[in-house]
């Protein structure tokens, strides 16, 4: 492991275009937990709920419980080590971007600039008629939200099952993949397409992949050139204490 942690801090150091990929792993350590697995999210709640056509039939169900999990929850999340150290990279000109397919909003709050959403975000809402878009801070999710234009249900501006990814988010991703000469996967399982296609054609185009992640994934014996196994907060605060010491 310690050797694999220099050889991969001496990737970051001597690579030109440097691009993080990050899942639900990464703010974990923030409290929020991933949707699958034994203590995953729909463990506890009915994932159809982020199905579009249920929403649409059962909109007061669907916002009881999309308001619990992603807002009364989510909400609290603060970024942890992990995000501020990529933000970090950012602001040394090392990281160039980062593609998440979070929707915690944690890289902005980080400090990052260049944020890739690939499946949105949730800290907006939007008319799903007139396309209004409302900071959800400013609006009483203790009803259910109408749109004040259109008198709409509201939806959260993060996607749904079935949904298409943001345009803008999908160009910019794969724009950024095309040109990373590395990739930096941290907390992914690889299980969601199309977002885990994204490392493969940075991979396809030449880029090295570092991955770090507690458990291996679908990346670790297909892709990966280093695997670094462990937490993100504690992996990353090691590649940041050794990017600084050869700066
Ligand atoms: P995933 O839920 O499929 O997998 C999470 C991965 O994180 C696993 O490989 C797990 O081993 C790893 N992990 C757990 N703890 C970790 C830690 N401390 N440090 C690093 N890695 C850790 O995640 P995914 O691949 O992102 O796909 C899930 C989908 O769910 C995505 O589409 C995402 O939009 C959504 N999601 C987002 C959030 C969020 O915004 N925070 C939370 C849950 C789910």
């Amino acid at each position: 492991m310690e050797n694999d942690l220099k050889k991969a801090i001496d990737l970051i150091v001597n690579s030109k275009y440097t691009v993080a990929f990050t899942g639900a792993g990464i703010s974990v350590e923030s409290g929020i937990p991933p949707f699958r697995g034994e203590t995953g999210l729909w463990s506890k709640y009915n994932p159809e709920i982020l199905d579009l056509t249920y929403f649409s039939i059962n909109p007061v169900e669907s916002w009881r419980v999309i308001k619990e999990i992603f807002y009364d929850f989510f909400g609290e999340a603060k970024p942890n080590d992990a995000h501020i150290a990529l933000a970090e990279l950012e602001k040394n000109g090392i990281v160039k971007a980062v593609i998440t397919q979070n929707i915690d909003n944690l890289h902005y709050e980080a400090g990052s600039k260049e944020v890739y959403e690939f499946h949105g975000n949730s800290r907006m809402l939007v008319c799903q008629y007139c396309s209004k878009k409302y900071k959800a801070t400013d609006v009483n999710l203790a009803d259910i939200p109408l749109c004040d234009h259109c008198h709409a249900v509201l939806k959260p501006d993060f996607i749904f099952f079935g949904e298409g990814i943001p345009e803008l988010a999908y160009k910019k991703s794969f724009e950024a993949a095309k040109n990373a000469d590395l990739i930096i996967i941290i907390g992914s399982t690889g299980e969601v397409v199309p977002a885990s296609s994204i490392p493969s054609f940075a991979k396809q185009n030449g880029a090295k992949i570092i991955e770090i992640n507690p458990e291996k994934t679908l990346f670790t014996n297909s892709i990966t050139d280093i695997f670094l196994q462990g937490k993100a907060t504690e992996i990353m605060n090691k590649i940041l204490i050794g990017i600084k010491q050869k700066l």
